[in-house]
């Protein structure tokens, strides 16, 4: 019986199962040093599937068995969203929906600050975190999942230009800037650069340490 196929290697083809582009550069920062070649369902055309499931982790799986199922290919795919304490784990799963459509983030985190206003709770320093859920699927049906979480509090009004969606009101514990006032590797450079301090980031540390072996 021939082993399932849950490694990565260098030179092999990877489908990034994602429309979103912020998402698609934070993926290429974390897998190119890996040497795997990234392409992604975006550029390959490649429809997005309904995200029907009730848990981040089947999103993922969803989003990336699709693209392996239409390429043949590998693919990887995260399903993340922001959980506010004070909204009972609100936006959560509906995180991308309520930027509408198309999406207008400046929308979004303004929705989050009335929902807030009207449970009387101050959005800055409201308890929040976010989830990413890591699939990764393989032509012969293997598939592996890991999950990351920052947590932290809000910031109101959101500060900096800097990173995608609800980035500028999210500050980490023990940090004083914003995820929007953040570089790149601030925000998710892994070790030793890094500190691995983004949801992505974090599950990405647990994908590298099962299927690169690193
Ligand atoms: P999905 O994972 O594509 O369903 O969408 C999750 C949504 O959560 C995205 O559209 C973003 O708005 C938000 N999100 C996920 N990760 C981050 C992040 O690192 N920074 C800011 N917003 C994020």
């Amino acid at each position: 019986m021939s082993r399932a196929m849950t490694v990565l290697e260098a030179g092999m083809r990877l489908v990034v199962a994602t429309h979103n582009a912020g998402k698609l550069a934070e993926f290429r920062d974390l897998l190119g040093p890996h040497g795997v070649e990234l392409v992604s369902a975006g550029d390959l055309g490649l429809p997005e599937p309904d995200e029907t499931g009730t848990l981040y982790a089947e999103n993922a799986l969803i989003k990336a068995r699709a693209a392996t199922d239409a390429t043949g290919l590998p693919a990887i795919a995260d399903d993340s969203g922001l959980a506010i304490d004070a909204l009972d784990g609100a936006p959560g799963l509906f995180t991308a929906d309520w930027a509408g459509k198309p999406r207008d983030f400046a929308a979004a985190m303004a929705r989050v600050d009335r929902e807030l206003a009207l449970r009387g709770v101050t959005t800055a320093g409201a308890r929040a975190h976010f989830v990413s859920a890591l699939a990764l699927t393989f032509p012969d049906g293997s598939e592996r999942i890991f999950e990351g979480r920052v947590f932290g509090t809000l910031a109101w009004p959101p500060r900096g230009p800097k990173g995608f969606g609800y980035d500028p009101m999210f500050q980490p514990d023990g940090h004083a800037l914003t995820f929007g006032e953040m570089t790149a590797e601030e925000k998710h450079g892994l070790p030793p650069k890094g500190a691995g301090l983004s949801h992505r980031a974090r599950a990405f540390i647990a994908l590298e340490k099962a299927v690169f072996g690193g």
